[in-house]
């Protein structure tokens, strides 16, 4: 309410100062001055860009830098940890020019940027990065045919810090996000939150993840107190927050569609569009849309929402099939628990992700494992979502070593050092099995996938073996 108070006394937007060579877009406009606002207001929603910006010292904590107890709303960046405390210099980041590679030294980031990118032990740009990064640092509009496991949350992350760090607005106020990342699922928000909590961490800006299924309140409360950089969310949950006027898109910058395909598969079109007409018109802002496939509902979303896209394209089999060894066991529906007891003995995993197609399939494997002496989780969409982040956790930091998943909630696990995916069950889609065996070999790691296929399953293997093409090898185990 107050916010649209203010909103109504705004005048004219007035053009903002394009950034030396960096963006080629029309730049963000420029909203009234604090004064309109009483002064309790302004104590609240407006903060000084001066005051709240710390971009790579050591002092660098700004004043939205708080990190929320509880693992349902983050809000942070610049928090002064010990590790911050040391100093650091781009010449403690030792990257030798290798040929046919691209350096992030050769992009022009900023210090505090190349800083979180050396602690999250990256070298070189992965093909994507390299394609893309050049002309999305100047502000190009792109369009990314990739998967996950290539390195497009990278990529359109640094994208997003170098426009904010390098094109500095005056005065920031709360609920207005200079850029907008909208991901289909709550896992994959929250996967994209944490890797711009740690690519990010040296910048000062500030990044909250809002998805629904989670605490509403207090994801309004860090929208509404504090200055919000880098907003991700899921579609639903933003339209809202949208509607409540918690949140004014009117200010972003850099607008990023991930999985647009997937987007439209779950119905979220209408709301995206919401979304995407409460952003400033595409020629004043940029896009980045990404999808797996480019039919032609998503280009028709391209040409409505990006101007002259770059498009970039890493086909979806050098992600898989190059670094993952899959193995095939034909065998029946009946015997594949036995075959799981016999996989996991002979092939030891360190740490496995086990998916079957349906919810009450994962929920019996899962108590069936337990029963047999081994520790498993399971992650469907069952489970309710502040339990499934807790069990992501626990299979990330290695207390536990087997997840039992569905496809949906498997969309988003990233998660390194995952040695082995066994396929339960074959998906009936395709694009799930690439989805499901791209949770291993990730990070230029080789990884392992077993699936067993029974009298159920065979029937999907045409299509499987046309979409990856190659012909797949079915053995006895
Ligand atoms: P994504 O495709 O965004 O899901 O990223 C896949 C994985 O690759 C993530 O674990 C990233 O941390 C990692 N990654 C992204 N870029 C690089 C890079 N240039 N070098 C090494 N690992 C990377």
């Amino acid at each position: 309410m107050l916010k649209k108070l203010f909103k109504s006394n705004a005048p004219k937007p007035a053009k903002e100062a394009k950034p030396a060579g960096k963006s080629s877009k029309a730049p963000a406009q420029k909203k009234a001055p604090v004064q309109k606002k009483t002064p309790a207001q302004n104590k609240k929603a407006h903060v000084n860009a001066a005051e709240d910006r710390a971009h790579s010292g050591p002092k660098g904590k700004s004043a939205g830098s708080q990190v929320t107890k509880g693992s349902d709303v983050k809000h942070s960046a610049g928090t002064a940890s010990k590790k911050e405390e040391t100093p650091w210099n781009l010449s403690d980041f030792n990257v030798a020019p290798m040929e046919g590679k691209t350096r992030f030294h050769d992009l022009q980031l900023p210090d505090s940027v190349m800083r979180g990118i050396h602690e999250s032990g990256f070298e070189y740009c992965s093909p994507i990065q390299a394609e893309s990064l050049p002309a999305a640092l100047t502000g190009r509009d792109m369009i990314g045919q990739a998967q996950t496991g290539t390195g497009k949350t990278a990529a359109f992350l640094l994208t997003i810090f170098n426009r904010l760090l390098t094109v500095k607005p005056e005065e920031r106020f709360a609920s207005e996000p200079r850029a907008l990342i909208i991901a289909p699922t709550r896992e994959l928000a929250l996967q994209i939150g944490k890797d711009a909590d740690a690519l990010g961490k040296y910048t000062g800006l500030n990044t909250l993840t809002v998805v629904g299924g989670m605490n509403y309140d207090s994801q309004r409360k860090m929208l509404r107190d504090h200055v919000v950089d880098i907003l991700v969310a899921t579609p639903g949950r933003l339209i809202d927050f949208m509607r409540s006027q918690d949140v004014f898109l009117d200010q972003v910058e850099v607008l990023v569609l991930d999985e647009a395909d997937r987007m439209l598969d779950m119905g979220f079109i209408p709301d995206v569009k919401r979304i995407v007409r409460g952003t400033p018109p595409k020629d004043h802002r940029q896009t980045l849309l990404y999808s797996a496939t480019f039919n032609f509902d998503v280009r028709i979303l391209i040409d409505q929402w990006t101007t002259n896209p770059m498009k970039v394209e890493i086909e979806p089999e050098q992600v898989t099939t190059d670094r993952v060894d899959q193995k095939l066991y034909l065998c029946a529906e009946s015997d594949k628990y036995s075959m799981l007891e016999r996989v996991l003995e002979e092939e030891k995993p360190e740490r496995l992700i086990i998916f079957a197609n349906r919810r009450d399939l994962t929920r019996n494997l899962c108590d069936k494992l337990n029963k047999n002496g081994h520790v498993a989780v399971l992650l469907s969409g069952e489970v309710a979502q502040d339990k499934r982040i807790r069990t992501l956790e626990r299979f990330r930091n290695g207390r536990v070593n087997i997840l039992v998943a569905t496809d949906v909630a498997g969309r988003g696990i990233h998660v390194d050092g995952v040695s082995h995916v066994i396929n339960y069950t074959l998906p009936e889609d395709p694009e799930d099995y690439v989805h499901r065996i791209g949770r291993t070999g990730r990070a230029g790691a080789k990884g392992v996938s077993v699936s067993f296929v029974s009298e159920d399953d065979a029937f999907v293997l045409p299509d499987l073996e046309k979409y990856l093409g190659t012909k797949l090898e079915l053995s006895q185990l």
